[in-house]
């Protein structure tokens, strides 16, 4: 038996990258999986076909996390087509880069709405649900650079940093009832976001990597199968980087 075997779970912005791997790896594991996208519904549906071709048994099912009604929408879709909701995954996420003093509020307010009001809107639907079932395991995935900063990002370290204090509250509120909240921080991993860099950028970061190279989406996944599975039963509350050695003190 698969350690996810009979669970659901939902990952946000699974068409692509670490969503994609992620969704892959938790259906690997057992689960049936809400593969959820916004816009790229033919990449949502070749993961979905992935994860079948591979004996699993998923879903692809649009919502932009950013309209709250859209999160509610999504996860009451979630228990009524695949019976439950087990395992949240917010891991839907977007760069809008720019330097503080020339940042637009546009710019600002969209990188908020995904990335901290997202997770917000998501993990308080998907909490109501698990609070009945007095079972469940959020994990949220924020950033290094919601830790250390970055220059550059200042709307996107501020979105994850404040997705660091939302793990930890929920990790409190919810405990009582069963539920555990953990974070995941990735550092640099090979992705469309980070495909975006430029080479002299690459080669400056990949020298401040302990092991030297940027990470893969699998990388990601296999921490959260481990915040998303039993194997982590008493672990509530924490953030775990996974970044190749870039950030330890
Ligand atoms: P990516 O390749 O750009 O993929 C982003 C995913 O999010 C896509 O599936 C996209 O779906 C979805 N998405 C974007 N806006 C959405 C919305 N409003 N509602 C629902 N889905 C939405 O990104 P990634 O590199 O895999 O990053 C995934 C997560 O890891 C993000 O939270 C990111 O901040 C975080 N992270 C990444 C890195 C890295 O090095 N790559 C490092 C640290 C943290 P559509 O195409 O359908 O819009």
């Amino acid at each position: 038996m698969s350690r996810l075997d009979g669970k659901v779970a939902l990952v946000t912005g699974a068409s692509r990258g670490i969503g994609a791997a992620i969704a892959r790896r938790l259906a690997a594991d057992g689960a049936t999986v809400a593969v959820n996208y916004a816009g790229s519904e033919a990449a949502a549906l070749a993961v979905v076909a992935s994860i079948e071709a591979a004996g699993g048994r998923a879903t692809a099912m649009q919502a932009d996390v950013s309209d709250p009604a859209a999160c509610t929408a999504l996860v009451g879709r979630c228990v009524a087509e695949l019976g439950g909701l087990d395992i949240l995954v917010n891991n839907a996420g977007i760069t809008r880069d720019g330097l503080l003093v020339r940042m637009s509020d546009e710019d600002w307010d969209a990188v908020i709405r995904t990335n901290l009001t997202g997770v917000f809107s998501m993990t308080r639907a998907a909490g109501r649900v698990m609070m009945k079932s007095r079972s469940g395991s959020i994990v949220n995935i924020t950033s290094v650079v919601g830790i250390a900063g970055n220059a550059g990002q200042v709307n996107y370290s501020a979105a994850k940093a404040g997705v660091i204090g939302l793990t930890r509250t929920v990790a409190r509120e919810l405990a009582p009832r069963g539920v555990r909240c953990n974070a995941v921080a990735p550092g640099f991993i090979e992705t469309d976001m980070t495909a975006k860099l430029g080479g002299d950028v690459r080669a400056s970061t990949v020298a401040a990597i302990a092991l030297k190279r940027f990470g893969s989406a699998a990388d990601v996944a296999s921490a959260v199968a481990y915040f998303a599975s039993d194997e982590s039963a008493y672990v509530t509350g924490q953030v775990l980087a996974v970044d190749g050695g870039m950030t330890f003190a």
